[in-house]
């Protein structure tokens, strides 16, 4: 992974270093792992802040920690996780290129589902990860997580499909992109199918994500640009100094921006 500000070319705007994004996602798990703002932390073994490439442009939002994230610590280490890995892999991708967490931290007993008071009180945790991710696309995973990005969607009809995220989620520039739970697929092959026809979309939400957070970059970042541009020349010469037969225009992405290796391919 790059070090410090870097421009991948996906309308990253606010300067934020790698370090300094990673520093405030590890202060937010910190506060999780010690957190009693609710009722589930009464019965919770380890609470489940989430993790992945501070870096990523893309979150998996799910509802909660089941008993195999509560015994570990991490989201979607049991099956639902397993199918989670399998749908990321039909689309060339691996869990640790994007960031994955939860609705709420902690397990809630017996698997319930979550209440409205829980989900209130751990909202401030999942805002405040969105804001040092700053994603280009949200997915959700099942209808607890729907309903906080598409406020009144309805599943059946969601599923599949992105719209823009509510900036007071924390996520001011992102798609959101509805899929079922996981955990809904594996009890119904019908849904797992339909599941992996969703996920073979997110590549193409991804660039129209970009493409949005490009024309919206505000007037007043010519500082940011004036980084990036010099950023994108540094790339450029250090391609043709490596190797003179190589042309610096296979290390450029399709649409100019520097080519990057640890970036999520789209195709
Ligand atoms: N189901 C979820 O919603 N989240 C997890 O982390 C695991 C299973
Ligand atoms: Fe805190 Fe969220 Fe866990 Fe409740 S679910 S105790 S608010 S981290």
């Amino acid at each position: 992974m790059g070090e410090g500000r870097r421009d991948t070319g996906r309308g990253r705007i606010s300067g934020v270093t790698d370090a300094e994004r990673q520093a405030a996602l590890e202060a937010i798990a910190a506060e999780v792992r010690d957190c009693t703002r609710c009722r589930l932390h009464e019965t919770r073994t380890k609470a489940v802040p989430g993790e992945g490439d501070p870096q990523t442009e893309v979150v998996f939002v799910g509802e909660g920690p089941g008993f195999n994230e509560d015994q570990q610590g991490r989201p979607f280490v049991g099956r639902a996780g397993e199918l989670l890995v399998r749908l990321l892999g039909s689309i060339g991708w691996r869990r640790d290129q994007v960031f994955i967490t939860n609705i709420v931290k902690c397990r809630p007993p017996e698997n319930r589902d979550p209440e409205p008071d829980e989900i209130a009180a751990c909202a401030p945790y999942l805002r405040r990860q969105l804001e040092a991710l700053d994603p280009a696309v949200i997915v959700t995973l099942g209808r607890h997580s729907m309903a906080r990005f598409m406020p009144g969607a309805r599943i059946s009809q969601a599923h599949g499909t992105a719209r823009p995220a509510d900036p007071a989620t924390g996520a001011e520039k992102a798609l959101v992109f509805a899929m079922y739970h996981p955990a809904a697929a594996l009890r119904t092959p019908a849904i797992e199918r339909e599941s992996y026809d969703d996920i073979a979309s997110i590549p193409a939400v991804l660039l129209d994500a970009r493409e949005r957070r490009t024309a919206q970059k505000p007037q007043d970042s010519s500082l940011d640009e004036a980084a990036s541009t010099a950023i994108r020349n540094v790339h450029v010469v250090s391609a043709q100094a490596d190797d003179a037969h190589h042309s610096p225009v296979s290390s450029l992405a399709p649409d100019g921006t520097p080519a990057d290796t640890d970036q999520l391919t789209l195709f």
